[in-house]
């Protein structure tokens, strides 16, 4: 037994050895992703619950890795976030936004926002607002083309900083989405003086609702966010019948795969003009 239990350690460590290894590939590869032309962004329309018209888009970064094809942003991105190589990665994929932008800026998408993941070091960072100004002016895009979306945990590290800059991009037109709505552990009263305009209920809660317990928590959430004079996206909405309780309980707007997937920019207009 004792042989066997010496095995067992040497064979979690030779693992967890190479986990941090490939940890730091991706972490090494990364840093030059950006002036090798690896990254893209994918656009995933949201839709409204009444009629289905596309009312938003999703930015979503990709990442094609010469040798280990596409590597999923749940795995790079918390990488990016510990290297702290998410801030140069914000920046361009906010530069390559704005180009798209000018790309759509004559199709049925020209008064439609898109919604950009803020993390942590991207919000607090000490130039964010300064340099989103500029760079909008810069690249001549509207600030009110932009939504940003932030978690419970990015908003709550440092809540009057935070509230602050919400405040500053509110200011400048941008408006603000919560993002996984119902992971964290927000209270009524935070969330009443969190000045953002939209709650993403998590997908983790739509994909319970085959349960009814589940499905009435989805309807308090969406009667809550309504209280407070907030709108309402559910995320990864997969079925129909996902998409009729929604209606149902009057959520206003619908991301997933049961509409679009997220595309890239070329797919994407062919789709906006294949609905126009
Ligand atoms: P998120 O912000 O919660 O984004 C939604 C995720 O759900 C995306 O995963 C999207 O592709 C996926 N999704 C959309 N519809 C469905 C559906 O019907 N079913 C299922 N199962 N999934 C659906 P993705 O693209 O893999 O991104 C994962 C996470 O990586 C994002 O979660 C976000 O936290 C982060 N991320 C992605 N791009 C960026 C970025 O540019 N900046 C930052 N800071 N984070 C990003
Ligand atoms: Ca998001
Ligand atoms: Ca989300
Ligand atoms: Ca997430």
């Amino acid at each position: 037994a004792k042989g066997k239990g010496r095995h067992q350690v040497e064979w979690y460590s030779n693992e967890m050895h190479q986990r941090l290894w490939q940890r730091m590939e991706v972490e090494v590869d990364l840093r030059k992703a950006i002036f090798r032309n690896e990254l893209k962004v994918h656009y995933q329309p949201i839709v409204s619950a009444r009629d289905e018209s596309i009312m938003g888009l999703e930015a979503l970064l990709r990442w094609e890795h010469p040798q280990k094809g596409m590597v999923s942003p749940a795995v790079f991105i918390p990488v990016a976030e510990e290297s702290g190589e998410i801030v140069a990665l914000g920046w361009w994929s906010i530069g390559q936004i704005c180009r798209d932008i000018h790309y759509w800026e004559n199709t049925l998408l020209k008064q439609i926002r898109v919604s950009v993941n803020l993390s942590l070091d991207q919000l607090h960072h000490p130039d964010f607002i300064e340099r989103f100004h500029e760079t909008c002016q810069n690249m001549k895009v509207s600030p009110s083309c932009f939504r940003f979306e932030v978690t419970e945990s990015v908003t709550m590290a440092n809540v009057n900083e935070t509230i602050h800059r919400l405040k500053q991009l509110n200011a400048m037109g941008c408006e603000l989405s919560l993002d996984d709505f119902g992971t964290g552990f927000s209270s009524m009263s935070y969330l009443q003086q969190l000045p953002v305009q939209e709650l993403k209920i998590d997908k983790s809660f739509i994909r319970k609702m085959t349960d009814k317990k589940s499905r009435e928590i989805v309807s308090t959430m969406i009667h809550m966010a309504h209280v407070l004079g907030k709108n309402v996206v559910a995320e990864g909405v997969e079925k129909k019948e996902e998409v009729d309780w929604l209606k149902d309980f009057q959520c206003d707007k619908i991301q997933g795969y049961y509409y679009h997937r997220p595309m890239p920019l070329e797919e994407l207009l062919k789709v906006v003009s294949a609905n126009g």
